[in-house]
């Protein structure tokens, strides 16, 4: 996941021209006519993944923001390797299992009060897909059949599959040449109120996303967002306020909310969800990236009480019909299992804390960065940090720059970031925040 179609990936490779040719290996966002050929990864330590070159490379992305342990993690891989001695995969129609059953009732008592109840799925993508489908049948189940649409925001991304294709940022999302095959939602503007900003200054937002409900709501089952912090459509962050707003309008205009913490899930914003900051339930809440540490692909949709009780009933319409294959793999739930066993043990929301020092410091503190004339913003929330510049082409180049620097920078569109390894120590955290300011020196 992630758009980068604009800055093709420049960096050069260190395998042969020959192994290039032969590759079937279809890569993503890749521009295939002028994709430089893919490093070749053999190995990974920490923050650092080791190259068949022998060139070690310190992570700033730690692999599309799951990787939260870096490689390696004795105690991860060791969980996999006893599970798989175990019980590899099992399937959870009609069956349950102790990772599954156990994994469930973490994620209940880690994310906010009320959700009790998990939907299993194997992507970020899938668990969005199950979050909508959800909310559609809740809004039939109660006899409002015609609320079946749903409410995203520009900026937004939610996955690669149709169904989140159709709730991304129609225009800047990257899928808009899919527009014809694609559902009808409706949108309302990004949130453009900082992190900081107070209940009054996020009000104009908060009236545009009212607009869009008092025109639309009798159609509308459910509102979407990243939750204070949109990722991949372009690291726009906003403030709690907006999101206590937020829950305040699905209330009042009777629309589910559905929060989308398959980014800032597991720390990235500070807390353990982004939801805390604002202290607010939503209605259904999807989880990936960092769920299993990224060791395995996995995704958790919770819901609240109200949601899933609405599914108990006697018609055959009850029934909830999505059943992903794997869904609720052994492995996957032992994996996540031990990889909040670690957050916790190892006060990861403490490591959070002192990273989110260094790129304070080094970063948003850096009157230089802010003043030169390629630079628009410069903005941090938890273990994020984003340089966003003016125009695209100031950062050609940036990646392969940073990779002198022995650091593996991905940048897309207008945003060169870091959204590192917990575990990623402070002085390889200044090792990132150089080559990233190295960039524009
Ligand atoms: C990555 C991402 C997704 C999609 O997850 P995949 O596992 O890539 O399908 C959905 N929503 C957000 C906010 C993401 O960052």
């Amino acid at each position: 996941m992630s758009p980068e179609p604009r800055n093709a990936d420049t960096a050069t490779s260190s395998c042969s021209a020959e192994q290039r040719r032969a590759s079937p290996v279809w890569h993503p966002y890749a521009h295939l006519k002028t994709q430089a050929p893919a490093p070749r990864v053999v190995g990974g330590e920490g923050p650092r993944f080791t190259l068949d070159s022998g060139e070690s490379l310190l992570d700033a992305t730690c692999s599309w923001w799951c990787m939260i342990h870096g490689y390696r993690h004795p105690r991860l891989v060791h969980a996999i390797q006893e599970q798989a001695d175990t019980l590899c995969h099992v399937m959870l129609g009609g069956l349950t299992h102790d990772p599954a059953d156990q994994l469930a009732r973490e994620l209940v008592r880690i994310t906010p009060d009320g959700l009790n109840h998990v939907f299993y799925s194997d992507s970020g993508s899938v668990g969005m897909e199950v979050a909508m489908k959800m909310a559609v049948q809740y809004q039939y189940l109660r006899g409002q059949p015609e609320k079946h649409r749903m409410l995203s925001l520009m900026k937004a991304y939610h996955g690669d599959t149709a169904g989140c294709m159709a709730v991304c940022d129609p225009e800047e999302g990257m899928h808009s040449l899919f527009a014809g095959f694609l559902p009808q939602h409706y949108f309302a503007p990004a949130p453009t109120a900082s992190f900081d900003a107070d209940a009054a200054s996020v009000q104009a937002d908060l009236d545009a996303l009212r607009a869009v409900l008092e025109s639309h709501h009798h159609e509308v089952a459910a509102l979407l967002m990243e939750p204070l912090l949109q990722a991949a459509g372009g690291l726009n962050m906003t403030s709690p306020a907006y999101l206590r707003g937020a829950r305040e309008l699905c209330e009042e205009f009777d629309v589910l909310l559905i929060l989308d913490e398959v980014a800032t899930g597991f720390g990235r914003t500070g807390r353990m969800f982004a939801a805390e900051h604002a202290d607010i339930t939503p209605d259904i809440m999807v989880l990936s990236k960092g769920l299993t540490g990224g060791y395995l692909g996995h995704a958790a949709t919770l819901a609240s009480d109200r949601v899933h009780d609405t599914f108990i009933g006697d018609s055959e319409l009850h029934a909830f019909m999505h059943g992903p294959t794997f869904m609720g793999n052994p492995l996957a739930c032992r994996v996540a299992l031990e990889s909040l066993a670690v957050f916790e043990e190892d006060d990861y929301l403490e490591r959070i804390a002192n990273l989110n020092r260094v790129l304070c410091e080094e970063l948003v503190e850096d009157d230089n960065l802010h003043a030169h004339p390629a630079v628009a913003d410069v903005r941090v929330l938890g273990a994020t940090a984003a340089i966003e510049v003016h125009d695209a082409d100031s950062l050609e180049g940036a990646a392969d720059f940073a990779r002198t620097q022995g650091v593996w920078l991905r940048s897309f569109g207008r945003w060169l970031y870091t959204m590192p390894a917990y575990i990623t120590s402070p002085e390889d955290m200044r090792q990132i925040t150089e080559a990233m300011k190295g960039w524009f020196r």
